[in-house]
């Protein structure tokens, strides 16, 4: 690679950011291929290509050019607020890099691939021993990874990898939201357990053919705005959104013979990742600029089509005709009161994705305790079914029944994601902020979902959250938006407000 004689740092910088993006997406595609096409027999070379591709983009991410650059760029762009963000984020990842030695990124890139592969025959057989020394191994490599990173003054080992999921966030700020959230949520649901009235089930109960099921959630992410020419939507046993860039968004959901909320849940939540994906400017494709903000952002979208949009009786009076038509005999028959009533039933459950808005922030402060553990060295891989049995009868009041409903369900472990789970309940907290501004900032937003109108919302969160990419940080753009820091209080107030006239009260 060689400078051109008319290329200016910054442009030579943005060359270089561009080509270790390159590796990335490439990389993407092929954890997408992973999780829903490749076969069985792929899995080691697989992961030799995951590894290779993993070591390639780091090396380009680290290349001591880049430091240079980060210098003279920021002196010929210090009167461009736009370039200069670019610059600050390129230099916040090269710090991040340049902290991990090349031979740990392969290793954990190698264990994360097999990891995933192993996790989902563990989840199968319901065998916790099969995954465990897995776990140990990601475990192991977790703590290297923070102490590489280094844990912040006054912090924690948890803290650095948090970090690299939500610039900013830690431990000990994570639990003050937290713990009281957790109370307000827990006496919430004691009061909607005493309520006068219990909303209808029958839409949960329904059987419905897989292939109405997935006509009818493709036919809803189209109405909301994902575009079908711009992005894919596959089958994975653990949803997600993935892809390469704005132009190819690789979104999945998973479908049961009945439960029809869960793939239309799902759907739509990885649709809303999508739209934001889809949103980011394709003229800075590959930098910053053209990035999601912070894991937590992203699940404030994904949150707001799935729950504020999705759960509003407004989207099931235009939903509700399409469910009647599309959903075969089952549905047929079903008002749009009892689909609403369907899709807003609050009970404690062993599955975080198919949780209830009012639960779901207690099965992510279980998680996010259980790390906080296994990052300090207070629990090992062996502790873990049994800490989280503990704390799901004492969160959730349940009996887990087996490991593969228990421990065994999510991916994130599998893949080495520890410090990714907080921004969920982050996310939800955002999404309420920023949907609560929305509802303020375009009049007849929400009674125009009762048409299938979403492009109201949708042109809003381009215009406000999408068009930026990383130019403003989560809590900066949130003060931007909202005018206030985050708070517990909109999601409380949007919870209270749905669903105690659900129940009666
Ligand atoms: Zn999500």
């Amino acid at each position: 690679m060689t400078t051109t004689a008319t290329s200016s740092p910054y442009q030579r910088l943005i060359e270089l950011t561009q080509e270790g993006s390159l590796i990335g997406a490439t990389g993407s595609i092929l954890g997408w291929d992973h999780e829903t096409m490749m076969p069985e027999g792929g899995l080691e070379y697989r992961s030799r290509q995951m590894a290779q591709l993993a070591r390639l983009g780091h090396e380009m991410r680290t290349a001591s050019e880049i430091s240079d650059l980060l210098e003279s760029s920021a002196e010929e762009c210090a009167d461009d607020p736009a370039r200069s963000a670019n610059i600050r984020e390129i230099r916040r990842d090269y710090e991040q890099a340049t902290r991990l030695p090349s031979e740990l990124v392969e290793e954990f890139a190698r264990a994360s691939s097999i990891g995933q592969h192993e996790w989902a025959a563990a989840r199968k057989a319901d065998d916790f021993e099969h995954f465990r020394p897995h776990l140990e191994k990601l475990i192991e490599l977790n703590r290297r990874k923070a102490d590489c990173l280094g844990v912040p003054e006054g912090g924690e080992r948890w803290d650095a990898l948090a970090d690299t999921y939500e610039p900013g966030m830690r431990a000990a700020d994570v639990a003050e939201v937290f713990t009281p959230l957790r109370d307000s949520l827990a006496s919430l649901m004691a009061e909607l357990n005493d309520g006068p009235s219990t909303p209808s089930n029958r839409f949960n109960e329904a059987v419905v053919p897989i292939e109405s099921q997935e006509a009818f959630v493709r036919e809803v992410a189209r109405t909301l705005g994902f575009d079908f020419s711009r992005g894919r939507l596959d089958r994975s046993v653990h949803p997600f959104c993935g892809g390469s860039h704005c132009n190819d968004v690789r979104m999945t959901t998973r479908f049961q013979d009945t439960e029809v909320n869960d793939a239309l849940g799902s759907t739509m939540h990885e649709t809303g990742h999508g739209l934001y994906e889809q949103g980011l400017p394709f003229e800075h494709v590959g930098t910053p600029l053209g990035e999601a903000i912070s894991l937590g952002i992203h699940e404030s979208q994904s949150r707001m089509w799935e729950n504020q949009v999705g759960r509003s009786r407004e989207f099931w009076t235009w939903c509700g005709p399409i469910a009647r038509k599309m959903l075969g005999k089952d549905v047929a028959d079903l008002s749009d009161d009892e689909l609403y009533q369907g899709a807003n039933i609050v009970r404690p459950g062993f599955i975080r994705v198919e949780a209830d808005e009012a639960t779901y922030n207690l099965h992510i402060m279980i998680r996010f305790e259980l790390e906080r553990g296994m990052m300090s060295g207070d629990l090992e891989a062996r502790d873990i079914p049994s800490e989280w049995n503990r704390m799901y009868k004492s969160y959730l009041g349940l009996d887990v029944p087996n490991h593969a409903n228990g421990c065994l369900q999510d991916v994130h472990w599998s893949m080495g994601a520890i410090g990714y789970f907080p921004t969920y309940t982050l996310g939800n907290l955002y999404c309420a902020q920023f949907f609560e501004t929305a509802c303020e900032q375009v009049p007849g937003m929400v009674a125009g979902f009762e048409k299938g109108e979403f492009a109201p919302l949708l042109d809003w969160l381009r215009s406000n959250i999408h068009c930026h990419g990383r130019r403003y940080g989560a809590a900066e753009l949130c003060q931007r938006i909202t005018g206030k820091p985050l708070s517990a209080q909109p999601l409380l107030n949007y919870l209270e407000g749905k669903l105690r006239p659900l129940h009666g009260i």
